[in-house]
């Protein structure tokens, strides 16, 4: 176990694996029953079945005549119709389909039992009850069988889905007007800094507006955490501490800034008071090398107050110029505050797309640069939007993405592939 004084600085992937596997050990804490528009975007805390088969019985998928596929092999055909289906009608309101006869079905219908396939409308003519018919049908074609997308009793939604819109038309479509959801995890989020005063404050000439509470709040909210904002640490060690074991109350502890290696970066040293052990204290990527992750032991000392079942909490000391908050929130934090909410592990979604203005970097690191991603359907083409470092808010909002570029290139070409980090 390094201790702050002996720095681990990893590549990206490893410090990624790494706490991609302390995430699975993290739990959400407890469980609710919400209303199923309440529970959008929340985590699914219990497996929803299916109530009956999907479709229930075999339903049209367009307008037109059911009918017996041989009696239509042979074209022109004509056929005698005999009644019609709308969608709810029951099937009894039909007489049962005999050779060389159709019914007239809608979208959405049940399809007759004798019937074995739908003839779209478009290929047909009618006149009276006859129609004349230019197409001949497959078995089986325009119509969906029943139980063809879920059986009864089937698993449609495991626990630890995040209740999407498409989710939600799921657990809807099986008669849940409620579900059960975990409980969010509470998230502490720690700004430090001597210079970093709050949004309502005047700063004065050499200070800073706090923003990173802001932005991590938000990138808590949407990992599906409850964000818990506490006052800004000063650089100064006491009380620092005191509001570090405070943020040790929520599940997990969010600090931006005070861990790079400035003389009052301050937070590790006030960390391993806590008896912190550490899993790493950078990565090699750019923004946001100077990473720390660890975890402090619960029901001991300054945490004596939390008790409950869990034996360690995590924390993420983050570098506190705001890009690099940002991005290391994404690479980083999301997926324990996604673990604490319940979700299955999510992988980082990349993508590739054509870089449309050569880029030049420094070796040694993995960049993650505010790019943007644009392009005509389905030629995405990315190109680094202008900034100043990694204190360029600005530039991130021009952004609608990362461009991910290894840490042995100096030079990527335009027209090469280049990798994406979506956001
Ligand atoms: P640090 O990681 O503490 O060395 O902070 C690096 C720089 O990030 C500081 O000089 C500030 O300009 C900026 N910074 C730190 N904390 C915040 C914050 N909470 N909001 C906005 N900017 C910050
Ligand atoms: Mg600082």
């Amino acid at each position: 176990m390094p201790s702050s004084a002996s720095p681990l600085v990893l590549t990206f992937e490893a410090a990624r694996h790494l706490v991609e596997e302390h995430a699975r050990d993290l739990r959400p804490a407890g469980r609710e029953l919400l209303s199923l528009l309440d529970a959008a975007d929340r985590v699914l805390a219990e497996p929803i079945h299916a109530d009956r088969d999907i479709p229930p019985f075999p339903r049209a998928t367009r307008d037109g005549y059911a009918v017996r596929a041989a009696d239509v092999q042979n074209v022109p055909a004509q056929l005698e119709v005999v009644g019609e289906i709308k969608a709810g009608s029951a099937l009894d309101a039909v007489p049962p389909l005999q050779p060389a006869q159709a019914i007239a079905i809608m979208t959405g219908a049940a399809v007759p039992v004798a019937a074995d396939a739908v003839l779209m409308i478009e290929y047909t003519s009618r006149s009276e009850d006859r129609i004349v018919v230019a197409r001949s049908v497959a078995v089986g074609e325009n119509v969906v069988p029943a139980g063809a997308e879920g059986r009864r009793g089937d698993l449609l939604l495991s626990p630890g889905t995040r209740l999407d819109y498409a989710a939600i038309a799921l657990a809807a479509s099986v008669g849940r007007s409620h579900v059960v959801v975990h409980a969010k995890a509470e998230v502490a989020v720690l700004s430090t800094g001597d210079e970093i005063v709050d949004v309502d404050v005047p700063p004065g000439p050499n200070q800073i507006r706090n923003s990173n509470s802001y932005s991590l709040a938000a990138q808590v909210h949407a990992a599906g955490g409850e964000p818990v904002i506490l006052p800004i640490a000063p650089d100064e060690p006491e009380r620092l501490r005191e509001l570090l074991a405070e943020a040790f109350d929520c599940d997990l502890v969010l600090i931006s800034g005070g861990v790079s290696m400035g003389k009052y970066d301050l937070v590790e040293q006030e960390l391993a008071t806590l008896n912190a052990e550490f899993f790493f204290t950078g990565a090699q990527i750019q923004p946001g090398k100077p990473i720390v992750f660890g975890r402090v032991p619960c029901g001991a000392g300054a945490l004596a107050r939390e008790s409950g079942p869990l034996k360690h909490k995590y924390f993420l000391g983050l570098p506190g110029n705001p890009v690099s908050t940002m991005v290391t929130f994404e690479l980083f934090a999301k997926p324990l505050v996604q673990a604490l909410a319940g979700m299955l592990p999510q992988p980082l979604a990349f993508v590739h797309a054509r870089l449309k203005k050569s880029v030049q970097t420094k070796t040694g690191l993995k960049r993650f640069l505010p790019a943007h991603l644009s392009g005509e359907f389905e030629d995405a083409e990315v190109e680094q939007v202008s900034w100043q470092g990694s204190g360029d808010i600005a530039a991130v909002v021009r952004s609608n993405c990362f461009m991910v570029i290894p840490p042995d290139r100096e030079r990527t070409e335009a027209g090469e592939w280049v990798t994406v980090l979506l956001r």
